[in-house]
């Protein structure tokens, strides 16, 4: 018998998502953003369950578009950080994939290259990571245009659309628009998840969603489902022993939980090496037998001791869901003081993925 530790993926729900994403981009076509192993969903199933929909992915690297090829996809592959060596500009021409450029050693391989790659000019609208300044827009087009090169388009990213009375949206949507105004004959794509919900953001010819797709929250206060959202992991393992602590009794590594009174506890067969996080401590929400119950003491590396007093008639064998339908991966997240993204693409290998 396998370890009952699994996740099952919905990929109705994660078209369910999709689907949304691009009504919310209005006029703008969605950008499916896949990176990451899709999220931690498994980048191939992701990809294939999405194919009829999408006509563009995005990913972080080349292994990752080259894995979306191998499934015998056809979609344009947006690379958003372009590539890390020279050579790769070959296969990125002979696969049909797109480059993100965002440095000047960059734009010298697209200029060197024999090859004609179609190149997204990343512009740096106020995150400070990649990117090039508006201000270095001329320059960069000028050395491009010099080499008969015209680029697809301008891509930038935004840091706070999450946070919906942040001006610093506006200030980043007013930075790009103006820098790339010479060009107006370019694609401009802008957008990450939380800008689809945020009124009167304009999302230009591509938004690039990512998180929405796989049902969490994108923002800090509003949940998945009232943004319609559709939950596409469930985490779920099950327990494996049953016991009744006697007031005293502590329970886990560190002995950071005693118990006050006699309450019935179980052992769930899932841990941090599987990508539950160890600082989801006591109190963080998980479901059994139609019950919410709770998290005692410390995560260990492949089990976790779980309040059973609200789920009386649970009983070793049964299902444990660690989020997915029942509990939301951000109300999880918050417990262990992290975020939906980091916890999807933290669940590790050992984990096996179910689609439904
Ligand atoms: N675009 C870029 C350049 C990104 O780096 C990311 C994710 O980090 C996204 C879009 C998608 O963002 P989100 O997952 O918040 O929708």
């Amino acid at each position: 018998m396998p370890r009952p530790t699994v996740a099952h993926i919905d990929l109705e729900a994660l078209r369910h998502n999709y689907r949304l994403a691009q009504e919310l981009a209005g006029s703008a076509s969605a950008m499916a953003v896949i990176k990451a192993d899709g999220y931690g969903h498994g980048i191939r199933a992701v990809a294939r369950a999405l194919a009829d929909d999408v006509r563009c992915f995005a990913v972080a690297c080349l292994e990752e578009a080259l894995a979306v090829r191998d499934e015998g996809l056809e979609q344009t592959v947006v690379l958003l950080q372009g590539v890390h060596s020279e050579q790769d500009m070959v296969t990125c021409a002979c696969l049909g994939f797109e480059l993100v450029v965002h440095s000047d050693y960059q734009l010298d391989w697209v200029l060197n290259s024999t090859e004609r790659v179609p190149v997204w000019v990343k512009v740096n609208s106020g995150m400070n990571r990649l990117g090039y300044r508006p201000s270095e827009l001329p320059v960069v087009m000028g050395r491009l245009a010099e080499a008969g090169c015209v680029p697809k388009g301008f891509l930038t990213h935004f840091a706070s659309a999450d946070e919906f009375d942040s001006p610093a949206t506006e200030g980043q949507t007013e930075a790009f628009r103006g820098g790339v105004a010479p060009w107006p004959e370019l694609l401009l794509s802008v957008g990450n998840s939380a800008a689809h919900f945020r009124a009167g953001q304009p999302l230009f010819d591509w938004s690039r969603p990512g998180i929405m797709l796989y049902g969490a929250s994108p923002m800090a206060d509003r949940n998945a489902t009232e943004l319609g959202l559709k939950p596409v992991m469930t985490l779920e393992s099950e327990l494996i022993a049953v016991r009744t602590l006697q007031p005293g009794d502590s329970v886990g590594y560190g002995q950071t939980w005693t118990a006050e009174r006699p309450v019935r506890m179980g052992i769930v067969a899932i841990g941090y090496g599987d990508g539950y996080p160890r600082h989801a401590g006591t109190d963080t929400p998980a479901w059994t037998n139609g019950n919410r119950i709770r998290l005692i003491g410390r995560v260990s590396m492949d089990m976790l001791a779980v309040d059973l007093t609200d789920a009386p008639s649970a009983q070793a064998g049964d299902k444990v869901e660690l989020w997915g339908c029942h509990v939301p991966i951000d109300e999880v997240a918050r417990h262990a003081g992290t975020i939906g993204y980091e916890l999807l693409t933290g669940v590790t290998a050992r984990v096996p993925r179910r689609y439904h």
